[in-house]
């Protein structure tokens, strides 16, 4: 028989199969919340603080206040992965304004709602790391930030993200880029993108309108250590078709290379050694790193 899995809901564990959002809960009801999707490597949980700390960021730009400090939500974290003995896996945490009918804030029946679960996690198979990922640049743009702060990693805003990867999905592509309201490049649906031409690595700047991805600042990180140039300036669909290399970020998605953008090869149509190298490099940091489970 399978294990038990367990949820954790306002701090408490309960069964996975009696976890349940109240009917009213305003992120059921409006997609008023936020949330983190965060990994488990080698019995580690992977930039822990960062997560939460993005979180706390992004409760504080909606004005919900979580009803428990960092260091409790990051104990509740560690306790659920642990309680459903997830070596490895993929762990989400979502965060509501609470309870009540009607969009007023004022009107709340409750505080804000904690929400953890942990699952198996495989977003893309495994040759799509070998052999790349085909790209389509979607009709869907990215909201511009005086309509909602890129930065704020909230539940509402991922409708725009869910028709975008729908339009992927149409055009048979593994993933949808989305430009910003000038046209820009921002982000795909789950993931930040990067660039490499001559061996210096570019990505767009988070300021555009995307999110600043825990991932994407790791990856700058590994690269600046072993000596490659990384800039952040704003980028066009020109530059993408014209990289040597492309590949994409994100804590599910990890570091997967792009060999196909709106029907163009990119480089040879291979993923190339920097971003091999990089993967590589991301690996070995996510074995070696995190917040222990025990
Ligand atoms: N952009 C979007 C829209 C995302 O949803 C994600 C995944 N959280 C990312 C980028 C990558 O962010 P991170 O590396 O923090 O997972």
């Amino acid at each position: 028989m399978a294990e038990p899995q367990f949820a954790c809901i306002n701090g408490e564990l309960i069964p996975k199969e009696q976890a349940f959002v109240p009917l009213y809960d305003h992120g059921m009801l409006y997609g008023d919340g936020l949330f983190e999707g965060i990994r488990v490597y080698n019995n580690r949980v992977f930039k822990l603080d960062e997560h939460v700390a993005r979180l706390y960021y992004s409760a504080k730009a909606l004005n919900i206040e979580l009803k428990v400090d960092q260091a409790t939500l990051r104990k509740s974290i560690v306790e659920t992965v642990k309680a459903n003995g997830h070596r490895n896996g993929y762990i989400r945490v979502t965060v509501t304004r609470g309870v009540g009918l009607g969009l007023d804030p004022k009107h709340m029946k409750s505080g804000a709602n904690v929400y953890i679960s942990c699952e198996q996690l495989a977003l893309y198979p495994q040759e799509m790391y070998e052999n790349g990922l085909i790209v389509v640049t979607v009709s869907t743009r990215l909201p511009s930030p005086d309509v909602i702060d890129p930065r704020v990693k909230c539940t509402g805003k991922y409708i725009n993200n869910i028709m975008a990867k729908a339009e992927a999905n149409r055009y048979g592509a593994g993933e949808g880029l989305m430009l910003t309201r000038e046209g820009y490049v921002g982000e795909a649906t789950g993931d930040n993108i990067f660039l490499i031409k001559n061996g210096a690595i570019t990505t767009p700047p988070a300021s555009i309108g995307i999110l600043q991805g825990i991932t994407r600042d790791t990856v700058i990180e590994l690269a600046k250590a072993v000596g490659l140039a990384v800039s952040e300036p704003i980028i066009t669909q020109y530059d993408v078709y014209n990289a040597d290399e492309v590949f994409l970020t994100g804590t599910a998605a990890e570091v997967i290379p792009a060999v196909e953008f709106d029907g163009r090869k990119i480089g040879d149509g291979k993923p190339g050694p920097i971003t091999r190298q990089l993967i590589a490099a991301y690996r070995e940091h996510t074995q070696t790193t995190g917040t222990p489970v025990e």
